[in-house]
Parts: structure tokens; C-alpha cells; sequence
């Protein structure tokens, strides 16, 4: 007898029920192979309405379970080990650490099938924010992710302010982007939009600090997204040339973008940088 739902017990006891079709999603989104190299990128479960991103939370508790690939399954960077072992079967786990308790499921968490079950439904509303935008803590979520936004801005506003065009470009640029999507980093974040806005936070607050300060932080992220793709010359390339290309996307290129372009190649130590810069002309019209 073939039951079109599962279900898993919150641990205030609560039963919460899905359908067979969203719990399959849930499992093939923690159990494909893990993408490589370097990604730890893979795309979102979507929720019933086939649109939104699932947000997956108790409808008695009303707190969110956290199902998510990089935060549940993947091994952590540092200790080599996952963070949230496998719940009991038919359970949803809780995972604490200094900052805060998280619910989470893991394949083995559901059932088939519904059991005492009162109201039960997927919450459909825009995740909780656990996250403060205070730069303590944009720092303590800070992602490689988040280094290639910072290089993004800092090349798009060395001249002076992005202006909001710009930045939507930009933001849309990057999330066409599939190999710098491929080389953003979760490392437990996975919102690309709060990635992004923390970036963008953070970078505008380098720039209350002068443009010395805001290149001391680019020359920091560059070895870092180096250090992070082993200094992989051809992923480095491509990433340069994605970054280029968002340089370009308003078809001009200013001094200022030009000096950061060749501090990136300089930095990366590429020798493919040089000559797509060659010939070109300033939008000022100062040669380069
Ligand atoms: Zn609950």
C-alpha cells in the first residue's frame, strides 16, 4: 500500500507531514554526489509551488528545520567530520553550538506515511532571518562566496559609487554566472541574495574607510580565492575572465578597473590577462 507521505516528529513532539514528492526532493538534494571541484554549490529544493525555495519549518514550534545540503551533510571544512550526524529514524535532529540550536532532518528522518497527525503543513513565508547584518557577524558568516562578491564591488566601484544599474547588473551577472557560481563557496550559507547583501554591507562599509582600505581587503581576497582553488591557474583564468566580463558588461572600461583587473592578475600570478587588456580604451578617454 503506497503512501504519498511522510512525516517526522519535531521535538516538541509535533508531527510534521510531507508529501512523497517533496520528501523525495529533500533526499536526492542531500544524497547526489557532491559537486566538484571546488563547488560546494548545488541548487536549492524547491518548495510544492515548484517556485520558491522550500522553507521547511514546524507549524506548532514554528521553527525552521534545516535541510540543507551544506549545512547537514557536508562535511565540515575543518574537522573533516559532519557537524549534524543522522537523527533517529522518524525524528528530526537538533544540533547545537555556541551560537545557536538548529532542527534538521537527514535522509533516515522520515517515515512513511502519517502518523497522529493534527495540522501539518509546509510553512510558506520568507525564511526567519537568524542572521544580524551587524559586521561582527557578516564576518563570522563570511564565505568564499562572499570574497568574490567584495572583489565584484571593488571592481565595479573603484571609480567611485556603483550606481544602482550597475549593481543589478552586476547582481544579475552573477547569478547567470555558473562558474563563479561554481566557485562560491556555502561553507553553511547557502541565501546567494544575503551572500550578496552581505557583501555589499561590508564592502561599502571598506569604503567609509578610504580606497587604501578597500584594496588592503581586495588583495586579502584575492590570495584567498586563490588559496581556496589551490592556485589553479586554468580556474583562476576563468574566473578572471568572468570577472572581466562583468567589468565590461556596461561596455566601457575605466582606469581604475583597468588597475584592479591587473592587480588580479598580478595576484593570481595569470599571464592571460595582460593582452585582453591591450589596445583598449579608457571610457575617459585617458589611454591606458
Ligand atoms: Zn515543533
Amino acid at each position: 500500500m503506497p503512501s504519498k507521505e511522510w512525516s517526522v516528529q519535531c521535538v516538541c513532539d509535533e508531527i510534521i507531514v510531507i508529501s512523497e514528492k517533496l520528501r523525495n526532493s529533500i533526499v536526492d538534494h542531500q544524497t547526489a554526489p557532491a559537486p566538484f571541484p571546488p563547488s560546494l554549490w548545488r541548487e536549492s529544493v524547491k518548495s510544492e509551488d515548484g517556485i520558491s525555495t522550500l522553507d521547511l519549518s514546524c507549524n506548532n514550534c514554528d521553527k525552521e528545520i534545516e535541510y540543507r545540503w551544506n549545512a547537514v551533510i557536508m562535511e565540515n571544512p575543518h574537522t573533516k567530520k559532519r557537524d549534524m550526524q543522522d537523527t533517529k529514524t522518524g525524528h528530526v535532529g537538533l544540533f547545537k553550538d555556541e551560537w545557536e540550536e538548529t532542527m534538521y532532518v537527514t535522509p533516515n528522518s522520515w517515515v512513511k506515511g502519517k502518523r497522529t497527525v493534527h495540522k501539518v503543513k509546509i510553512v510558506k513565508r520568507p525564511r526567519k532571518s537568524r542572521h544580524s547584518n551587524s559586521l561582527q557577524d557578516i564576518m563570522q558568516r563570511w564565505t568564499m562566496g562572499h570574497s568574490l562578491y567584495y572583489i565584484q564591488f571593488a571592481l565595479a566601484g573603484i571609480e567611485g559609487v556603483i550606481d544602482p544599474k550597475e549593481m543589478n547588473l552586476l547582481k544579475q551577472r552573477m547569478k547567470e554566472n555558473k562558474v563563479l557560481q561554481d566557485g562560491l563557496g556555502n561553507e553553511g550559507y547557502h541565501d546567494e541574495e544575503k551572500r550578496f547583501i552581505d557583501a555589499e554591507i561590508y564592502y561599502n562599509e571598506a569604503v567609509k574607510h578610504g580606497k587604501a582600505e578597500v584594496v588592503r581587503i581586495l588583495r586579502d581576497y584575492l590570495t584567498r580565492v586563490a588559496e581556496s582553488h589551490n592556485w589553479e591557474k586554468m580556474i583562476l583564468s576563468l574566473l578572471y575572465t568572468q570577472i572581466f566580463d562583468i567589468a565590461m558588461a556596461d561596455g566601457e572600461i575605466w582606469s581604475g578597473e583597468v588597475e584592479v583587473l591587473q592587480m588580479i592578475v598580478d595576484e593570481w600570478g595569470l599571464d592571460i590577462g595582460i593582452p585582453l587588456l591591450k589596445g583598449m580604451t579608457d571610457a575617459s578617454g585617458r589611454g591606458i
